[in-house]
């Protein structure tokens, strides 16, 4: 990973390079800051950068048999710790995890903790770096390096560290061996033990400029520059929170189609047409099941207020508001609760596994019954 793929972050990139450049590398950093800024990426681009063979003045050069090797996460010099989980027939150690870690990160640097525990498929565990792993750094560390100067342990949310691992750690953490650089990437620093803390140079890792964010999420998920702006304002400089939004609203607008057209059928009886949407509901998975019909509740509720046409106390997007000029005239005294309890009833039992299809029809057919009363 170069610097150059690593959005905004200029001054950063340009102090930790200037750092080599004068001979003032320190053994062990820590990098933090909000979670989605990049650190991460920053810490392995920076990894990269010190182990290239040929230096460009502002990046690694992409090139060299060690950039290609760091391109794919493999340098023998370039170690990870991350939180793992436990898993059964697994060491407790982040290289029993190594290849479920290179497939998230070189598919997205830009990770949150959350990610990584839904990626290893944790069911509500906990993910720790355990004493097991400080010995498995002690003792990669004592090997000579293999084929770089230096050899870089890159540890990923040194607050998921316990008690013992940290303990075991201090040592090597203020005198590692020659040309060992260590780089913490903490998402929370006050959590981090004071231990480990005292024994590293913090370095701050801001925001992501607002200017640089729009401009990559314009491009990259073919937002307008409004949609763009909003996203970005309520992001905080955090790349992960940008994401996350752009999925919610994304799944708003497949929301609100799936809901006009359903409200369509139901309200000219189309039976055909709403086995066949019953077919399609069933397929979208459970979360996203579960998702339109909360959806679809609140939105009814949402129409019927728009009906007493006071703009403080109702909240739709442009479109919803758009639909709701013409539908909310249907939603009334007599049939609003109950089309809200069909939804919400259905919600319930897709939560409990129900068979979708037989849900998603049957309030097709209830709503087909009292739409117009
Ligand atoms: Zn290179």
């Amino acid at each position: 990973m170069k610097f150059e793929q690593i959005l905004g972050q200029k001054e950063i990139k340009e102090r930790l390079i200037q750092s080599f450049v004068n001979n003032r590398l320190s053994h062990a950093y820590l990098f933090f800051g909000i979670a989605g800024s990049g650190k991460l990426g920053l810490a392995i681009a920076f990894a990269q950068y010190l182990s290239c063979t040929d230096k460009q003045e502002k990046d690694s050069c992409g090139q060299c048999l060690s950039c290609k090797k760091y391109e794919k996460l493999i340098h023998p010099d370039l170690h990870f710790v991350f939180p793992v989980i436990t898993e059964s027939g697994k060491k407790k150690i982040s290289d029993a995890f190594i290849s479920e870690w290179r497939e998230l990160i070189q598919n997205d640097v830009y990770i949150s903790y959350n990610e990584w525990m839904q990626h290893l498929g944790s069911q509500n565990k906990q993910g720790i770096i355990s004493v097991d792993e400080s010995a498995e750094i002690i003792r990669k560390l004592s090997l000579k390096s293999y084929e770089s100067e230096y050899k870089i342990m890159i540890i990923w949310l040194p607050e998921k560290m316990n008690n013992s691992c940290a303990n075991k750690l201090l040592k090597i953490l203020e005198e590692p061996p020659h040309n060992t650089v260590f780089i913490l990437v903490s998402d929370e620093r006050e959590s981090v033990l004071p231990t480990i803390l005292s024994r590293t140079q913090a370095v701050k890792i801001l925001g992501i400029d607002d200017d640089i964010m729009q401009e990559y999420i314009i491009k990259n998920f073919n937002l307008n520059t409004q949609e763009a702006a909003d996203i970005v304002k309520i992001s905080n400089g955090s790349y992960v929170e940008a994401k996350k939004q752009i999925l919610a609203s994304e799944e708003n607008k497949f929301n609100l189609q799936q809901f006009i057209r359903f409200m369509r059928f139901t309200y000219s009886r189309n039976i055909a047409e709403a086995l066949q949407w019953a077919d399609e509901m069933a397929k979208i998975g459970r979360e996203a099941q579960k998702n339109f019909l909360k959806y679809s509740s609140i939105l009814i509720r949402e129409n019927f207020v728009y009906n007493f046409k006071n703009n403080n106390i109702y909240y739709l997007t442009k479109e919803e508001e758009e639909f709701a000029s013409k539908f909310a005239k249907f939603l009334n005294n007599n049939n609003v609760n109950e089309i809200v309890k069909v939804f919400d009833e259905a919600y319930f039992h897709i939560e409990r596994n129900g068979m979708a299809r037989i849900i998603f029809t049957d309030i097709a057919f209830l709503v087909m019954r009292v739409i117009k009363k």
